[in-house]
């Protein structure tokens, strides 16, 4: 894992995404806090949590280096207590940065689930494929539900596209608004990653 990640400091990627997933919120598991502070990396860490109850595994995470966390909304019956216990916690990066707090949204969870919670969140994490299920592709409202997040939340608002990215998608995903576009089988393809993330960066730049 360090050799692929010194390929990604080295295209000039700038985010590094972990998939952090209970097999309870979603069908896979993955991995833990562990994992996130074992990496060392340049990249900042973006803490993508998939999993039941997040509260009582945030300072986890925090300690682990996270930059950006995203919870889903629907993983808590108190997401706005999650966020604002976040909004408390310190980036042990770096004081000074603060950490993103972002909330996740499934292919099926309601957008109104954002009205609420608008005063205590940086990020807006959107599905384009349901997680936890291998070989999905974008779900083409994706594209419908950036823009409605953007009018009903703003331009400061960061939005993020996570699932079914890939090198023929990448650019019409960065045309509809998207400022952090998450892609993993298709920069980790076995064959040439460091080329696949060059090609990203260049299409979405474009
Ligand atoms: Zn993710």
């Amino acid at each position: 894992m360090a050799s692929q990640l010194s390929l990604l400091e080295e295209s000039g990627v700038e985010v590094l995404h972990f998939d952090v997933m209970d097999g309870r919120y979603c069908p896979a598991l993955t991995f833990g806090a562990p994992m996130v502070a074992a990496l060392k990396t340049s990249l900042l860490k973006d803490v993508h949590l998939m999993i039941e109850q997040p509260l009582g595994q945030l300072e986890n995470f925090v300690a682990a280096g996270a930059d950006i966390i995203t919870v889903h909304a629907d993983s808590t019956r108190h997401p706005h207590r999650v966020l604002q216990a976040l909004g408390s916690m310190r980036n042990v990066n770096d004081a000074a940065r603060g950490l993103v707090r972002g909330v996740g949204l499934n292919p099926g969870t309601p957008m109104e689930t954002l009205q609420p919670l608008r005063d205590v969140l940086e990020m807006v994490l959107i599905l384009a494929v349901n997680p936890g299920w291998g070989g999905q592709r974008f779900i083409e409202s994706t594209g419908e539900r950036v823009r409605q997040v953007r009018e009903m939340l703003g331009k400061d608002v960061i939005i993020c596209v996570d699932g079914g990215i890939t090198r023929n998608n990448v650019a019409e995903v960065a045309r509809l608004g998207a400022d952090l576009i998450v892609t993993g089988s298709a920069v980790f393809d076995g064959k040439a990653p460091l080329d696949n993330a060059r090609y990203m960066k260049a299409a979405i730049a474009l």
